[in-house]
């Protein structure tokens, strides 16, 4: 049995009304740990179980180092994850709430990974939150299940930050005869490394990232996530964090979820950016979810 769920989908009335077109989500922030990560990480992290690795080691502060700790849990493997002094306490209690290692180190996340890197033995293997084929292939799982239930959609919009969920998007419609259906890939203001690579026509490295949006917050996107944009119809959408917190806060009344702004970035195309999705009826939106923003913090984010 895999590590993640089955998430539900469902048609969003008060998207749809907001959006004037019908908008379907992919609740993935329903996932045990929060959010869709652990789709790919746990088909990577049970890859590896099998594979003889007896420990996990993740850099991430955030939801890729929540997933970890709970596959880990689940496969009964010692955990540990190397977070910046910048990480949140409440990503490093739900860390630690799966019975996994949190090591502090360091001033960025540059740092963390460095000191990760060096903890790592021939037992031992490296989960990286975004740029592993093992990763897009278990998110790729999401276009599996939608078309399970026999929906028909004419674009999906998704949250990049650096562009696991995208590529695996994409693997997941190529494998389901479904390439041709475009990508609006949704990124904030101060995270937006896709729509400044899609722009200069190559990866670039954004010099900090400014955003509330962390769990978007890759300085430059992977490789295979700029190759999708070369070979794939994918629109580019960038929204300011306000719109995207104030998702958030609406997605919370109309669905009864608190998500990250990570995710309220993609929500806020169908509440205060329709133009985006103006070329189609029926949208698959994928509610990537998110664990570590508090209703306290969204409302201090909105009123600051
Ligand atoms: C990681 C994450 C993203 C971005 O995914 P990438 O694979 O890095 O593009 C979006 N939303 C949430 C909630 C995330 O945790």
């Amino acid at each position: 049995m895999p590590l993640h769920i089955n998430t539900p989908l469902l048609e969003s009335r008060p998207l749809s009304l907001a959006a004037g077109r019908s908008i379907w989500l992919k609740m993935d922030a329903l996932q045990p740990p929060g959010s869709f990560k652990i789709r790919g990480i746990g088909a990577a992290c049970e890859h590896h179980a099998k594979a003889g690795k007896r420990r996990f080691v993740s850099s991430s502060g955030g939801n890729a180092g929540i997933a970890v700790a709970y596959a880990g849990r689940r496969l009964g493997m010692p955990v540990s994850v190397f977070v910046p002094e910048t990480a949140t306490e409440l990503a490093k209690a739900l860390i630690r709430q799966e019975g996994a290692e949190v090591i502090v180190h360091g001033a960025s996340w540059q740092e963390a990974n460095e000191r990760a890197m060096s903890a790592l033995d021939a037992d031992t293997a490296f989960i990286h939150p975004f740029d592993d084929p093992l990763l897009w292939t278990g998110h790729a799982t999401m276009i599996d299940e939608v078309v399970a239930e026999g929906l028909s959609f004419d674009a999906v919009a998704l949250s990049v930050g650096g562009g696991g969920l995208m590529s695996g998007i994409v693997e997941g419609l190529a494998r389901n005869s479904l390439a041709h259906i475009p990508i609006i890939a949704v990124e904030t203001e101060g995270a937006a490394s896709l729509a400044d690579a899609m722009e200069a026509g190559q990866r670039v490295q954004l010099p900090a990232i400014t955003s509330i949006a962390t769990s978007l917050g890759a300085r430059i996107v992977s490789e295979r996530a700029f190759e999708v944009t070369q070979t794939q119809s994918v629109d580019s959408v960038v929204v300011s964090d306000h719109a995207a917190v104030e998702a958030c806060l609406r997605f919370l009344d109309d669905h009864r979820v608190l998500v990250e702004p990570a995710c309220g970035a993609t929500l806020a195309l169908a509440y205060s950016h329709m133009d985006a999705l103006s070329r189609y009826n029926r949208v698959l939106m994928i509610a990537c979810g998110g664990a570590t923003a508090s209703l306290a913090q969204l409302q201090a984010w909105h009123t600051a």
